[in-house]
């Protein structure tokens, strides 16, 4: 009788600890690959790592791309060289990327903070080319607007701006334009776009701390 009044106690903890999530699967499972488009290895898990993490949760297939390789941001002493802290937040992404379950992480490798730099036509050609070969019902990346308020919250660079722009720029037309890289098209990587495409913004805390 004890035993099966705790199994019941614990099997009524875990529908009640369970329910919030079932209840979002059902309203987020139509995105069955979605892909996160970011600018260095630790926005995802300070931003929407929690997101992440749910759409994974609920099945879905979850990629990550990277634009910068996130050799600068460094302040906790002046021995740290940009190659030497490239290598290491490109460690950290990797880990904070299977901490959620992800296995997909593509780098751009660009330097960090001079995104603007960048040929933005190149930089097109990248994302296109993930969007393409991933194909995303849901693609999640930066707002490319100025939005003063988040300064407060170190959420305004100049290379989210860039990677949100590029990455609309992308879904809409390069990526299901042919004509935009028939180089990819010729190699095989054929263009692609879904009607539910979009992008947004998604300013959620997580609790993964993988990053120094
Ligand atoms: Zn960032």
């Amino acid at each position: 009788m004890k035993l099966f009044l705790l199994t019941w106690f614990f099997s009524l903890l875990y529908k009640i600890a369970s329910k919030p999530v079932l209840d979002q699967c059902e309203q987020i499972k139509k995105y069955t690959h979605v892909l996160f488009v970011t600018a260095h290895a630790d926005d995802i898990e300070t931003i929407a790592g929690g997101t992440a993490s749910l759409f994974v949760k609920c099945g879905s297939i979850v990629n990550y791309v990277i634009t910068t390789n996130g050799d600068k941001g460094w302040s906790k002493d002046y021995t740290m060289t940009s190659e030497e802290l490239a290598t290491i937040r490109e460690s950290e992404a990797l880990s904070a990327a299977a901490v959620i379950g992800v296995t997909n992480v593509t780098f751009l490798r660009q330097e960090d903070g001079r995104l603007e730099g960048v040929d933005p036509i190149e930089l097109k050609k990248n994302i296109t080319i993930a969007v393409r070969l991933f194909q995303p019902d849901l693609v999640i990346s930066f707002s490319p607007e100025l939005d003063y308020a988040t300064y407060a919250f170190g959420l305004m660079h100049s290379d989210h701006q860039r990677t949100g722009l590029t990455t609309l720029n992308t879904l809409w037309p390069a990526a299901r334009d042919y004509l935009s890289f028939t180089d990819l098209y010729e190699d095989g990587i054929m263009p692609w776009i879904h009607q539910r495409c979009g992008s947004l913004l998604l300013r959620l805390q997580t609790t993964f701390q993988c990053h120094r």
